[in-house]
C-alpha cells in the first residue's frame, strides 16, 4: 500500500484546494465576527443613534409639541436611548423633555456642557461624542444636534438641543458564544470539505482511470476497445475523441497492412512477368526476332509498372514527411490537359475515344509538374474505370474566377458509402471488380494532397453503374482565346 500522497492527483489537489477554501472562509468569518465585532457594533450603533436624531428634527419641525414627546418615548424605548431636550436662553438650560422616569445624570450632564460647547465652538449644529473622550461616561456614544437652527442666532445661545444617549453594551458574552458556535462550524465545514472533495475527485478521476485502462489495452493494439466517459461533458468529449482516435488507428493499421499485402503483391505479379520472359527469351524466343522483341516489350511494361509503383511509394512518403513544396508560376493548364490526352491518343488503336472541350486558354498559377500528375492519375483511373464504351470526356471550363477540370467516364461508378474514401491512402472502393494489382490505392491520396496544398477545391460526382466525374478548380489568372494550333478540339 502507498502510503505516501501523489501531490500531483486530482484527488490530492482538490482535497488541498477544498480545505484551503474552507479554512479561508472560516479564517474570514473568525475575523469579521469575533475580531471586528466590537467596532461594528459601535459603529452600527453611532449611525443608529444618528438616524434618531434626524427623524426627531423632522418631528419637531412638523408635528405639534405633544406628537413630538410622543415620538421621543417611542424611540427612546424602541432603540434603549436616553433623550433630553434642552432649550437655552441667552446660553442658560432649561430641561423641557427627559426620557419618562429618567433624571440627568451627573456623568450625563458632564457631557451635555462639552457637547452644547462643540456646538457653539464648531458653528455646525450637531456634535458627538464616543467613550474615548474624557467627558464621557463608559460604554456610551453621545449625540447633539440643534432642533431650531433658523431662529436660534449664531452663537446658538438660544438654541433648541436635542441629546441622544446610547449605551454600548458589552459585547463579550456575545463573542463567546460566537466564538463556540465558529469553531463547531469550522470544524463541520472542514469535514464537509473533505467528504466532498473526495466524491468530486473520485467522481473525475474513476472515468479518467478507466479511460486510461483503456488506452493501455488501445496501446497494446487491442483495437476494439471502447472509451467510456463520465458525468463531464469534458470527459465525454475526451473520450468520444479517443474513440475516433482508435477507430482511425485501427483503420490505417489495415490499410497498412493491406498496402503491404497490395505492395508485395504488386511487386511479386512484374517480377515474376519480368524473370518468366527473360527465361523465355534465354531458352525459346532468343532466336527468333519477333517472339524476342515481343517478349522484351512484355518486360520492358512491366518494368514501368514497377517503376510507377516505387515512384507512387516515393511520392506518398515525401507528402507523409511534409516534404513536398510547391514550385508554383503562371501556365496555360489548357495545354497541360490537352498534352496529357494527346499521349493517350495510341490508345485509340484498343477502341479508347477521348474528347476535351475546352474553349480558351486558361493560365492558373501553381506547380505545373504536380497539377501535370493529378491530371494524369485522374486520367488513369477513368480509363482503368471506364465501362464499355471506352469513352472518356474531359472539360475545361470557367466557373466564377475560377476554371474547372474535369473527366467523365461510364464505368462502374462509386457507391455512395465509398465516395468519401476514395481519397484515403491505400483505400479501394469495393464495388468496382477491377484487380488488385491494377493499382497502388495511392494515385487519388496523391491528388487530394497536391491539390490541397495549392487550396483548390476537387471532388468526385458518381451514380453507381452509370460512371463518374471526377474534377477539380483553380483560380483562373487570364484566360486567352485559343490560336488555331493551340485548339484541343481541333
Ligand atoms: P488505385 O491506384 O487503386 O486506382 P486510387 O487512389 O487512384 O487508387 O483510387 C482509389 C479507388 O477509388 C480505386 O481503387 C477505385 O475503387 C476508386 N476509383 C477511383 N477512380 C475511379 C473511377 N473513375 N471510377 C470508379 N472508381 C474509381
Amino acid at each position: 500500500m502507498k502510503l505516501k500522497p501523489d501531490v500531483r492527483s486530482i484527488n490530492f489537489k482538490t482535497f488541498v484546494y477544498f480545505v484551503l477554501f474552507a479554512g479561508t472562509l472560516m479564517l474570514l468569518l473568525w475575523a469579521l465576527q469575533v475580531l471586528f465585532l466590537n467596532n461594528f457594533y459601535g459603529i452600527m450603533k453611532s449611525s443608529q443613534t444618528k438616524t434618531v436624531a434626524s427623524e426627531l428634527q423632522h418631528s419637531y419641525l412638523h408635528k405639534d409639541q405633544e406628537n413630538f414627546f410622543l415620538d421621543i418615548s417611542n424611540l427612546s424605548r424602541s432603540y434603549d436611548l436616553n433623550i433630553y431636550v434642552i432649550t437655552y436662553s441667552g446660553g442658560l438650560p432649561i430641561l423641557v423633555y427627559t426620557t419618562p422616569g429618567d433624571d440627568i445624570r451627573d456623568d450625563y450632564s458632564t457631557a451635555i456642557q462639552s457637547l452644547y460647547g462643540q456646538i457653539r465652538e464648531d458653528g455646525i449644529g450637531s456634535a458627538e461624542l464616543d467613550q474615548t473622550s474624557g467627558t464621557m461616561p463608559k460604554k456610551m456614544f453621545a449625540y447633539a444636534s440643534v432642533l431650531n437652527q433658523a431662529g436660534c442666532g449664531d452663537d446658538y445661545e438660544d438654541a433648541v438641543v436635542l441629546y441622544v444617549f446610547s449605551p454600548l453594551r458589552p459585547v463579550t458574552s456575545t463573542v463567546k458564544i460566537m466564538t463556540t458556535i465558529l469553531i463547531y462550524v469550522t470544524i463541520i465545514s472542514l469535514i464537509l470539505a473533505c467528504i466532498l472533495s473526495l466524491y468530486l475527485s473520485t467522481r473525475i478521476t474513476r472515468p479518467i482511470r478507466k479511460i486510461t485502462r483503456s488506452a493501455e489495452r488501445l496501446a497494446h493494439g487491442e483495437y476494439g476497445v471502447v472509451f467510456k466517459g463520465g458525468h463531464y461533458t469534458e470527459i465525454n468529449n475526451l473520450a468520444d475523441t479517443l474513440n475516433s482516435a482508435s477507430i482511425g488507428l485501427e483503420k490505417s493499421d489495415l490499410m497498412q497492412k493491406d498496402l503491404i499485402a497490395n505492395v508485395s503483391h504488386d511487386l511479386r505479379t512484374p517480377l515474376t512477368m519480368i524473370r518468366s520472359y527473360a527465361e523465355m527469351i534465354r531458352d525459346i524466343s532468343g532466336e527468333n526476332p519477333e517472339k524476342r522483341d515481343q517478349h522484351l516489350q512484355v518486360i520492358i511494361d512491366e518494368s514501368d509498372r514497377l517503376n510507377n509503383l516505387v515512384e507512387d511509394l516515393l511520392t506518398v512518403s515525401r507528402l507523409q514527411s511534409g516534404k513536398l513544396s510547391l514550385e508554383q508560376e503562371e501556365f496555360s493548364l489548357t495545354d497541360t490537359v490537352s498534352a496529357i490526352v494527346s499521349t493517350y491518343d495510341i490508345m485509340a488503336d484498343q477502341g479508347y475515344r477521348f474528347t476535351v472541350d475546352c474553349p480558351l486558354d486558361f493560365i492558373v498559377y501553381g506547380d505545373r509538374d504536380k497539377i501535370r500528375q493529378v491530371v494524369t492519375n485522374l486520367m488513369t483511373n477513368a480509363i482503368k474505370f471506364c465501362g464499355n464504351d471506352r469513352l472518356i470526356s474531359v472539360s475545361l471550363k470557367k466557373r466564377g474566377r475560377a476554371v474547372r477540370f474535369s473527366v467523365e467516364d461510364h464505368g462502374p461508378g462509386i457507391a455512395a458509402e465509398d465516395l468519401d474514401h476514395i481519397w484515403e491512402r491505400y483505400y479501394r472502393s469495393s464495388s468496382n471488380m477491377v484487380r488488385s494489382a491494377e493499382g497502388s490505392g495511392l494515385g487519388l491520396s496523391i491528388v487530394k494532397e497536391i491539390l490541397t496544398l495549392h487550396k483548390a477545391s476537387f471532388g468526385a460526382d458518381s451514380t453507381l453503374g452509370q460512371g463518374s466525374t471526377f474534377w477539380f478548380e483553380m483560380d483562373i489568372v487570364r484566360a486567352e482565346k485559343l490560336t488555331e494550333e493551340d485548339n484541343p478540339n481541333g
